[in-house]
């Protein structure tokens, strides 16, 4: 099961318990048997649905809940909270230091994606001021120095290889002592492909890492190779004890979750996952983000990182959300810069209830549907712009002047209003959050 239809079902099991008007345990477990079904087909570990299972079953008890609780909301949270906590390895990778070199090797099975991969991320930090460049390692594979090569090229990569050198080891101790010598930030080597059990192999990735001491070894993982990505990263593990992981193909057609109950089996952190073949196709990783997007709830994190990376202007917005707000000028300056940063069908993800209002959608849908938001803004007066959107609900006839103005309808301005409105509440809850963190900090 894709990764995207795995977060409709479990979203719409949640929604339809809390939807019933009588919510019985009987129901309730119905609901947690779809999510771990959901799940399993998945490709998702069995031991870790079972541990989800206990655990969304322990945190909310029904029959103790006060009874003007939010039930909906507690039930959310508990099957958002389980989920994180399956890709959440509670450790942290290691964060590259500007003006030193860091060494970065990335290890992985032939055609995981290694290649494709080193130049992403060797962009998306030279994005993000970093003097990057990358040596090829793999001198197994006739052409691989010439793919990367390509690949640097067209991202203006400085790289380093050889087509004469056969030894591996060598070529990456020269190539990452001539980047040291020149300073650079960020060095990316890429070693050959693997199969599994090639002991030759495996001992040539212990000694290139032996010889070019990285600061973080990468495992490349294809999301789509199932229950099999958990043996294959245990057997790295054993052997080159890498300190993250990236999920590459998370945008195929295959289920993701074998590799995602490898983070489990490895206790180690995803740093990104690839969402394409594309450069510019590699996110960030983070557990609740990630957990966020897939449940159709946003990715505020996600969507704040890409818009700084972009050099947009919002600090307006930001100012707005870290006091707790979020106003419907923020939202349609958010959805703007959206249509700036790339493929809408995948940004939209990232606000929260847009990426299930726009799912199965093309682009040019979803381009249409974001004009449309935006004559909706166009139609309102700077005081409602400026609001937190409650003056529409005191005052629907505001909805049905701001539709006719608009050209839309009135559902379509209330859809709108109810996405703000989310944000709003999870820009409130970060703020309650961050405060809470801070307090306790203060009592330590
Ligand atoms: P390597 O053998 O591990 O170096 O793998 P390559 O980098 O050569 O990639 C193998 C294939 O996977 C290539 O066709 C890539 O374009 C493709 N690929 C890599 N990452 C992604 C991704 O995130 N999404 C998609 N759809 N394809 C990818």
């Amino acid at each position: 099961m894709v990764l995207q239809d795995l977060g409709r079902r479990i979203n719409s099991a949640v929604t339809d318990l809390t939807r019933s008007p009588t919510l019985t345990e009987k129901a309730f477990d119905g609901m947690i048997k779809e999510i771990c079904n959901a799940l399993m087909e998945a490709d998702v570990n069995i031991r870790l649905v079972t541990s989800l299972r206990k655990t969304i079953k322990s945190s909310v008890k029904l029959d103790q809940l006060p009874p003007h609780a939010n039930k909906k909301r507690i039930i959310q949270k508990a099957v958002f909270d389980a989920l994180v906590d399956i890709v959440n390895p509670h450790q942290t990778a290691y964060q590259p230091k500007k003006g030193k070199s860091n060494v970065i090797m990335f290890v992985g099975l032939q055609g995981a994606g290694k290649t494709t991969t080193c130049t992403k991320l060797a962009r998306w930090y030279q994005a993000r001021g970093f003097k990057t460049c990358l040596v090829c390692a793999d001198t197994f594979r006739a052409g691989a120095f010439d793919q990367l090569k390509q690949n640097a090229i067209k991202a203006k990569i400085p790289y380093y290889g050889s087509l004469t050198q056969t030894d591996p080891v060598v070529v990456a101790r020269d190539g990452v002592a001539k980047f040291k010598k020149e300073r650079f930030e960020i060095i990316i080597v890429d070693t050959s492909g693997r199969h599994h059990q090639e002991d030759a192999l495996f001992a040539e990735m212990v000694e290139i890492q032996g010889a070019v001491q990285p600061h973080q070894t990468v495992m490349v993982l294809d999301a789509s190779i199932g229950q099999a990505a958990e043996a294959q990263s245990r057997a790295f593990k054993e052997t080159a004890d890498f300190g993250a992981i990236i999920i590459t193909k998370t945008d195929g057609a295959a289920a993701g979750g074998g590799a995602i109950s490898a983070v489990a089996a490895t206790h180690t952190p995803i740093v990104f996952i690839g969402t394409g073949e594309h450069l510019l196709d590699l996110e960030r990783f983070n557990p609740q983000s990630f957990v966020s997007k897939l449940l159709g709830m946003g990715d505020m994190q996600g969507l704040m990182e890409l818009v700084q990376s972009q050099n947009l202007d919002q600090k307006p917005t930001m100012k707005n959300i870290s006091a707790g707000k979020f106003t419907v000028r923020d939202m349609r300056d958010q959805i703007q810069n959206v249509t700036k940063m790339g493929p809408l069908s995948k940004m939209a993800g990232m606000i929260p209830g847009m990426g299930n209002m726009m799912q199965g959608m093309d682009d040019e849908d979803a381009s249409l549907k974001i004009k449309r938001m935006i004559y909706i803004c166009d139609s309102m007066t700077a005081k409602e712009l400026d609001s937190d959107g409650k003056i529409f609900s005191e005052q629907p006839t505001r909805m049905v002047r701001i539709a006719r103005g608009s050209g839309t309808s009135v559902r379509e301005v209330e859809e709108f209003l109810s996405q703000q409105q989310t944000m709003a509440g999870v820009a409130k809850s970060a703020k309650g959050m961050q405060a809470n963190a801070q307090k306790a900090q203060g009592q330590m």
